[in-house]
């Protein structure tokens, strides 16, 4: 018998429950998010995730729009840092 760890980000499998879990940690984390919307639009074209790393990224149903790093061009509702 073999157990066999499976990273919950991305499906990679590990030996090692220590070495999956530090493999896990690696992956980012959603911060805060941000609902794009077209003006006088209900629902948003698009959402920007801003990640526990600094970057983000602005997604929609067409995959990936805009990728950044650390400083963000948007502020967002649950930003309250100066
Ligand atoms: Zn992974």
């Amino acid at each position: 018998m073999q157990t066999i760890y499976k990273c919950e980000g991305c499906g990679k499998e590990f030996g090692d429950w220590r070495v999956c879990s530090d493999h896990e940690n690696e992956h980012v984390k959603i911060e805060s998010s941000q609902l794009l919307f077209n003006q006088g639009d209900s629902h948003p074209t698009s959402v920007k995730i801003i990640f526990n790393d600094g970057s983000w990224g602005t997604y929609s149903q067409d995959g990936i729009i805009t990728l950044g790093e650390k400083e963000s061009p948007l502020t967002t509702a649950n930003s309250t840092e100066d």
